[in-house]
């Protein structure tokens, strides 16, 4: 009996799941259901159901704060019932392909087949195996064009929609910027069509959601172009009829103290990679590093109040009886409330069960010193981490980095002065115009911080240092460039091995192999799309996990798809077309095109918050909303 066979005999899956999968797995804590505050509404007082999936494992995917609003939001909503799905892990998909159990969702049990809408969360580009896996185990055709006019979920994608070419073909809709608003409009819409018994995915369905809400890219309502660039990417030129945007724009939260916040949010029982409440206080960052998309993507910056942040705190620790909030944003030290939170966060009588201490990931190294002063002693010293990404102070300028030998040397005094043992520290190799010499400089630097004192005494700081490749990524000044190959990459890495003293210093660099390919699909179009099919039909899978990295399958895939991934790698003309220019993030590709020119003559740009606008594109909305 195969799988929809199962399903119209009325299966209770959630039984099998519980007998023939649970017992048999390595976690079973990734699968069972009734999480604290995890929903359970009726499947048949609803209208219109939802799966949100998240294309990893459970522990990274509870981690993931913007899934959890999406899912405490759609809930409140009358009509409405939101479930959720992680990637089965490698034993447990085992389990379900022998078995012939459909991937089903945590709370009901429901194969995911039978859901209206499937929303994807896409947070990395390495997760495109795991995607196409999620759909063929719910027994879900592939390709968009083989689900058409059939009972099955409309898929739709949110998150990482930067360069969404390689999944074009598999996913129906994209959903732009900010998900709060859309996820609203999308449920709304689907309840009427539901209603009128008129919502059977196929273009003209398509048709009708890109119409009616903004921000919704529909790759199968557009005409294509082969690129002059050495991968001839396929990229989108303009819409098959009238009416259909070009660019699709973002949607953005103009206000975000006035979003929903997940206070409810759910508690898992197994370890997640955050194990503790997250609160987001801002949106955006104007610092303008040129490798950086998370920073160009999310402009405008936009922050939440304190006294929002404060309330927001309360009712998560209330709701959820953890004792450590993380307060979340791409540069909290630039947020402009942070020491009225953290004074006002230091009452305990707000927290009258225990005790709560507060992480404060994202700070940037010349905003420390002044947190640090007001705040030394609520900070945990554990482990103090910065990123300078380049070595040498010429290299920052170029990737426009704003920050000084001194003022990394005077922070890092700062911190060993008050006792801290433990730094880590992230770099970059690979970047534009690096030579040996930034790479020496790098190494200099460390030494330079080994050496300092404590009360006039050799320090006892122990550095951790964390080295990846420099991956081009779309919608940044340096969407253009090369990657390195992995022979010169090797090199560097060798030369920081020899040279950097091994005592106090541990180094770690991220696999090679795994940031190629990531390179590839960071800049990829539709033609991928059969790499990756070929890829999870060779098994595989959690391709972002170094351990699972399969570089033969791979390679074989390429081959296969008779595609040389080398051509992905190289630098892109400026005047070629890219499959993301069908994408309106804000920032225009005339400013990106300005910052790339800026970079080769080593010419910073200053921050917005030096008071000037540098008109990076935003201003067309009219929505820097703070005072920059
Ligand atoms: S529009 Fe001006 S102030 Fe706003 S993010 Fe862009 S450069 Fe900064």
């Amino acid at each position: 009996m195969n799988i929809m066979e199962r399903e119209k005999n009325e299966v209770d899956w959630s039984n099998i799941i519980e007998e023939q999968l649970l017992p048999l797995v390595e976690r079973p804590s990734r699968y069972i259901n009734h999480e604290i505050n995890s929903s359970h509404k009726k499947w048949e007082d609803n209208t219109l159901h939802i799966a949100l999936v998240f294309p990893d494992a459970y522990e990274i995917g509870i981690s993931h704060l913007g899934l959890k609003i999406l899912y405490s939001i759609l809930n409140k909503i009358p009509g409405v019932m939101a479930e959720r799905c992680y990637s089965p892990w490698i034993d447990a998909e085992k389990i379900l392909r022998e078995k012939n159990i459909p991937l089903c969702s945590i709370e009901s049990s429901r194969p995911l087949n039978e859901f209206d809408i499937i929303g994807f969360s896409i947070q990395y580009e390495l997760s495109y195996t795991n995607i196409l896996a999620i759909l063929d185990l719910a027994g879900i055709p592939l390709r968009s064009e083989n689900r058409w006019g059939k009972k099955m979920p409309l898929i739709i994608a949110g998150g990482n929609v930067y360069s969404p070419g390689p999944l074009e073909p598999f996913i129906d809709a994209f959903a732009l910027g900010d998900g709060e608003e859309t996820i609203k409009r999308i449920a709304d819409w689907a309840l009427n069509k539901i209603n009128n018994n008129s919502f059977t995915p196929n273009k003209k369905l398509l048709d009708d959601l890109i119409k009616k809400i903004p921000g919704i890219y529909a790759p199968a309502l557009y005409e294509t172009i082969i690129s002059n660039d050495p991968a001839q990417r396929i990229c989108v030129t303009k819409p098959s009829s009238d009416n259909i945007p070009f660019p699709v724009t973002k949607q953005f939260a103009k206000n975000i103290s006035e979003i929903p916040v997940a206070d409810e949010t759910i508690v898992p029982y197994c370890e997640a990679i955050h194990d503790r409440a997250q609160i987001e206080i801002m949106r955006g960052c104007v610092r303008g590093c040129r490798f950086c998309q998370a920073g160009m993507v999310t402009r405008p910056l936009r922050e939440k109040s304190a006294d929002k942040v404060v309330e927001e705190a309360v009712s998560i620790i209330k709701n959820t009886g953890y004792d450590e909030i993380s307060l979340t944003s791409l540069s909290s030290g630039d947020y402009s409330h942070i020491a009225e939170v953290l004074k006002k966060l230091r009452n305990q009588k707000l927290f009258p069960n225990a005790p709560v201490a507060v992480a404060l990931p994202s700070l940037r190294i010349d905003s420390y010193a002044e947190i640090l002063a007001d705040t030394s002693e609520k900070v945990r010293k554990n482990s103090f981490t910065f990123a300078p990404e380049a070595g040498s102070e010429r290299l920052r300028q170029v990737i426009n980095k704003q920050l000084s030998n001194k003022e990394i040397i005077d922070t890092i005094q700062s911190i060993i002065d008050i006792g801290w043992l433990r730094v880590k520290a992230y770099f970059m190799i690979g970047l534009p115009t690096e030579t040996f010499d930034d790479i020496k400089k790098m190494v200099q630097l460390i030494q330079q911080l080994l050496s300092l004192k404590k009360n006039g005494k050799k320090s006892a700081l122990q550095i951790n240092i964390s080295i990846a490749a420099f991956i081009p990524k779309s919608f940044t000044p340096f969407q253009w460039a090369e990657f390195s190959s992995i022979n010169d990459l090797i090199e560097k890495r060798n030369f920081i091995f020899k040279y950097l003293p091994r005592k106090r210093v541990k180094i770690s660099f991220h696999k090679f192999q795994l940031s190629k390919l990531e390179a590839v699909f960071a800049r990829g179009d539709r033609k991928l799309a059969d790499v990756a099919e070929l890829a999870f039909k060779a098994g595989c899978r959690f391709d972002q996990w170094t351990e699972h990295l399969d570089v033969d399958k791979w390679n074989q895939a390429f081959a296969d798809a008779d595609i040389n991934p080398d051509d992905y790698l190289k630098q892109i003309p400026l005047n070629s077309s890219l499959p993301w220019d069908v994408l309106d993030y804000g920032v225009s590709k005339e400013f990106h095109i300005k910052e790339w020119n800026k970079a080769f003559k080593t010419e910073q740009t200053p921050s917005c918050f030096d008071g000037k606008c540098v008109q990076c594109g935003i201003q067309k909305w009219n929505a820097c909303p703070i005072k920059l």
